[in-house]
């Protein structure tokens, strides 16, 4: 066994026991219970060390090896989406499974609960997700008035008699001689376990978790309340969970010398191995690269771009030689060069042309917005980067491939580029512009691109809010997080992006980072956004996949704040006080804007192409073309909008803008 160090996404250093094992074809995080520790699973984990199996035992904060780090529901959960993480990375090749023991079992069904890359399946040994032991009912409220005002203060445990535990002499040996075991639990802790019973049970019921389970059950345990945590279960998982009862066991199978629990445990990652490789869709589980913290903000215009690509290039040196590398510019629709709503040929040239001299095979592609469906190519020579690449352009819209993300099943059947899924290397080349939805675009939007057709108007079905859409991209960012991000900066787009037509020439700078979500951070402060009002990186900080502090980055180059940027007229800079900014936006922003935008057209814009209707994912459409003194000009109805903004996006005139009279204006003015 050997002590490995993580860093939480907090900051603070988890202390976790891993059993290696060589070669590895499963990996088992486990979970402890109330009072256990790692300590506990020792010997089952050399077992399974020796099946091929490594195993990592992660002590909750407050408990084992982790007793002086504070608990806490969200760090908790952080914990274990970073040790999943961990062995993933350690592990590439080998499938990832979350054990847990009677308390630690709560935790797993949050964690599922949770918008988190899942593991391949759910181990829950004696799941304590209802316990015959608790505390007596008078002890339950003083413990919760402790948690409430004094919650360090500590409780007898609900299990009052070791041999609830085990009955084996050996065992009960152990236990009483393990110095890590805890007595006594801190009030804190009991109000957490409580947290998580009443979320389960408000989100449970929509949940229905597809990633496999399965639950091993003492039969004589006096701990565990079976038939309740079993029907628990069974609300939870939408698929049939497989179980195995030992007869004649305790509470902890652990201590248990005649049962095959590691066998047992072997065998069910084998079969879920077996499964999945004969699944239809591909299987997804992905690598994350611990965020960088560099970002290189160069100085450059478009006719010295390559040497600024040459720099970029230099400080983020990646394994290029021989290896296919997918450059994905944003090309949203067939607009111009000159219009700026596309990454500019010139360095999408000079990216292709740096890693062919550095012995890449590099293919230049991307999937365009609602109106280039089917268009890819004209989009392509619209922009000019067809021209720009001559040979390396393909139509990565053509091979595809349907895929569930398993962290995010709710999406459904998604349609992603095959070009995406095979590539050795991805380099996005997203451009600096704002949003109307989500206030900017860059590096994590950029990757909307890998979807093909009309999968991105079903999902602004289901990302209907900037929270909700937030939400999605993330989703879709996970599918392949790029390994360097160039952001075409040099001329910048302001005010109602992403698709508008207020320019910003003076900006001149390349964003280059190895992490899309510290481009991000640095483009949305550069515009002057205050970055907690930009729900897509709050989601993206939230899962840790970027970093939240601007000062832990490491900025390199030449910053600027351009002076009076304009932000997208839905920007609402958030009042300094929370419970204010608070109770304004639920009760003042959500009754008076509510969610549907108030769109009008100008009818000395509009060429009545139609592009908005079509573009247009609410069903039924909210804008109709309609005849109106003797043209065709679009109608909105306001009852079936979804604010998504795409046909404000989309319109190759940016005739559609935001109404601004009545209450909007005033209350813009106003705060
Ligand atoms: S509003 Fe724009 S997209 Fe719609 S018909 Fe007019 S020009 Fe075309
Ligand atoms: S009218 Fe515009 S904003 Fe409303 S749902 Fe349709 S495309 Fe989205």
């Amino acid at each position: 066994m050997e002590l490995v160090e993580l860093k939480g996404r907090d900051g603070r250093t988890v202390r976790a026991a891993l059993w290696p094992a060589e070669p590895v074809s499963e990996a088992v995080l486990i979970l402890n219970g109330l009072e256990s520790n790692h300590t506990w699973f020792a010997s089952t984990a050399r077992k399974l060390s020796g099946l091929r199996a490594a195993v990592l035992a992660l002590d909750r904060r407050g408990s084992g090896l982790n007793q002086d780090l504070q608990a806490g529901l969200r760090p908790w959960l952080d914990d274990i989406a970073v040790c999943l993480d961990f062995l993933r990375r350690k592990h590439p090749e080998a499938r990832v499974h979350l054990a847990s023991l009677c308390f630690g079992a709560k935790l797993a069904a949050a964690y599922a609960l949770r918008r988190e890359v899942p593991p391949d399946s759910f181990i829950f040994i004696s799941p304590g997700l209802k316990t015959r032991a608790g505390l007596p009912r008078g002890h339950k409220l003083e413990t919760v008035m402790a948690a409430l005002f004094s919650p360090g203060r500590t409780y007898p445990s609900p299990v009052s008699d070791d041999r609830w535990f085990t009955r084996r002499p050996e065992g009960l040996d152990f236990i009483a001689r393990d110095a890590l075991r805890r007595k006594r639990i801190p009030a804190r802790e009991f109000l957490i376990g409580w947290r998580l019973d009443l979320r389960r049970s408000l989100l449970g019921r929509r949940a229905r978790l597809k990633v496999p389970a399965l639950v091993l059950w003492a039969e004589g345990d006096r701990i565990v309340h079976k038939d309740k945590t079993r029907a628990v279960l069974e609300h939870l998982w939408r698929r049939k969970l497989e179980a195995i009862t030992y007869p004649e066991t305790d509470h902890c199978l652990f201590f248990e010398p005649d049962i095959p629990l590691a066998e047992d445990i072997k065998q069910w990652t084998d079969r879920v191995r077996a499964r999945q490789a004969v699944g239809i869709h591909r299987r997804f589980s992905p690598v994350l690269k611990p965020a960088g913290r560099k970002v290189l903000v160069l100085e450059t215009d478009y006719e010295r771009v390559a040497e600024a690509v040459e720099r970029g290039l230099d400080e983020f040196p990646l394994a290029w030689t021989g290896r296919t590398v997918l450059v994905k510019p944003n090309v949203i629709a067939a607009c111009p060069p000159e219009k700026h709503m596309t990454t500019h040929p010139r360095l999408v040239r000079a990216v292709t042309d740096a890693l062919l001299s550095r012995g890449a095979k590099v293919i230049v592609g991307d999937n365009p917005g609602r109106p280039g469906y089917g268009r890819n190519e004209e989009c392509f020579r619209a922009s000019g980067i067809l021209e720009a690449v001559p040979g390396h352009y393909r139509n990565i819209g053509l091979e595809q491939e349907r895929v569930v993300l398993p962290w995010a099943p709710q999406l459904g059947e998604l349609t992603v580029s095959r070009a995406v899924l095979e590539a050795d290397l991805v380099v996005s080349l997203p451009k600096f512009k704002t949003h109307q939805l989500t206030q900017i675009t860059g590096g994590l939007k950029n990757c909307y691109g890998y979807l093909v057709g009309g999968d991105k108007a079903r999902l602004h079905r289901l990302g209907r809010t900037p929270r909700a859409f937030a939400h999605v991209l993330t989703d879709i960012y996970l599918i392949r997080p790029p390994d360097l991000v160039i952001m075409d900066a040099v001329t910048g787009m302001e005010g109602n992006g992403p698709t508008g037509p207020d320019l910003r020439p003076d900006i001149r700078r390349l964003i280059v980072a190895d992490n899309a979500v510290n481009a991000d951070s640095v483009m949305a402060e550069m515009m002057g956004f205050d970055r907690s009002a930009v729900p897509l990186l709050e989601e993206a900080y939230r899962r840790g996949l970027g970093e939240r502090d601007l000062e832990k980055l490491e900025i390199l180059g030449s910053f600027i704040r351009p002076a009076h940027f304009k932000k997208p007229s839905t920007y609402r800079r958030p009042l300094k006080n929370a419970l204010m900014n608070y109770l304004s936006n639920k009760f003042i922003f959500g009754f008076l804007f509510s969610r549907r935008a108030r769109l009008v057209v100008d009818p000395q814009l509009c060429q009545s192409c139609g592009s908005c209707a079509e573009a247009c994912p609410a069903v039924p459409k909210a804008v109709v073309m309609t005849e109106h003194r003797g043209r065709r000009l679009p109608r909105f109805i306001r009852r079936d909008c979804w604010s998504c903004y795409c046909c404000m996006e989309l319109c190759p005139h940016q005739a559609i803008d935001k109404a601004t009279l009545g209450g909007r204006r005033i209350f813009k003015k106003i705060f």
